[in-house]
């Protein structure tokens, strides 16, 4: 099916006869797996009497050597379509694949955000990449890590024409109150001692419409008002983590947490924070230099972190 999708990608037309041909075919083979592309992928395919078949949009895939320009030592899998990149990536790791490594995925199907929530992922449009990282005993490589992908995620974003892209704890970008990415990390091993952890990232890249998220989105697409190659995209994402992972290695969190906290678009609002069925409200402060957030309630300042925390801004803010 990915075959006969590369050769309609330019956008132009191509007769039944001709895709026949390429692909050894029948001309009613071909129409069948155009209409799977479409029922399976949401694609609209234009068919005109006497032209044949067209792309609504032109199509760039993903290309594994196109992305590895800035980090060839990072090898790249790439799937048409698979559960989520990153239960994939760890279950490379179970495999024995050795890290760094990368998984990237035209589409999910079970995409997944924090605490089994979903992440819309449709075909083509945006990007599912997993960074898989081995860390041998450094708990203090873990510190703050998530945030750390956040500003690089922030960076890439900022380079792809998105210059509002900013940051909420933890691990979310947004621009304004519209979520353009998510990042979720999940870890195997024993931190303490030698563990992987695999960096999930979504972005959403081309993707103007979905019904498939309850909350205000955007992406680059709908903020740059231009197509994004994803390709350029996923190469700079790799450059921006590369460069931040360097740096939280060497200087720990506490290097970071000033340029972190300069680009929270939550600083000093009035927020509600929610930890399963307790809320806790407060004023943000910032965060402390393991990357925990500074909350100022009933006047004190308290301390708060773990993967199960959510901010919210009050309806007064
Ligand atoms: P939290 O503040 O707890 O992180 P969240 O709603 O941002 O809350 P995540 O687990 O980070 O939760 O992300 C999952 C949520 O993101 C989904 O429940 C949905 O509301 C939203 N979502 C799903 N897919 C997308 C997408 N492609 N783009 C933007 N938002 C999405």
């Amino acid at each position: 099916m990915l075959t006969l999708l590369n050769l309609l990608k330019d956008g132009r037309f191509h007769s039944g006869q001709a895709l026949g041909v390429a692909l050894g075919i029948s001309r009613s083979a071909v129409w069948k797996q155009l209409q799977h592309l479409e029922a399976e992928l949401g694609l609209t395919i234009h068919k005109v009497r006497g032209r044949g078949y067209q792309l609504a949009d032109p199509l760039t895939l993903l290309d594994a050597e196109k992305i590895a320009v800035s980090t060839p030592g990072w090898p790249i899998s790439i799937f048409d379509s698979i559960d989520s990149t990153n239960a994939e990536a760890l279950r490379a790791v179970d495999r024995g694949q050795t890290a760094p490594f990368l998984v990237l995925a035209e589409r999910q199907v079970s995409g997944r955000g924090r605490r089994g929530r979903k992440w819309a992922s449709p075909f083509a449009e945006n990007l599912y990449y997993s960074l898989v990282l081995r860390i041998d005993g450094g708990m203090r490589r873990l510190e703050g890590l998530s945030l750390v992908v956040g500003l690089a995620v922030m960076q890439a974003l900022r380079k792809a024409g998105v210059p509002d892209a900013g940051l909420k704890w933890p691990n979310d970008v947004l621009v304004g109150d519209k979520k353009i990415a998510g990042i979720l990390l999940e870890l195997v091993g024993d931190p303490a001692d030698v563990c992987h952890v695999v960096l999930g990232i979504g972005i959403n890249v081309n993707m103007q419409a979905t019904d498939e998220v309850d909350q205000r989105w955007t992406s680059v697409r709908l903020e740059s008002g231009r197509i994004c190659d994803r390709n350029v995209l996923a190469a700079e994402l790799n450059s921006q983590l590369r460069a931040y992972l360097q740096r939280h290695e060497s200087e720990g969190f506490s290097g970071l947490q000033a340029e972190w906290e300069a680009n929270h678009l939550w600083q000093g609002r009035p927020v509600s924070l929610i930890a399963g069925v307790n809320q806790i409200e407060g004023v943000v402060q910032g965060i402390d230099n393991q990357g925990a957030l500074r909350l100022k309630v009933n006047g004190v300042e308290k301390v708060f972190s773990g993967g199960e925390l959510s901010l919210r801004l009050r309806d007064d803010s």
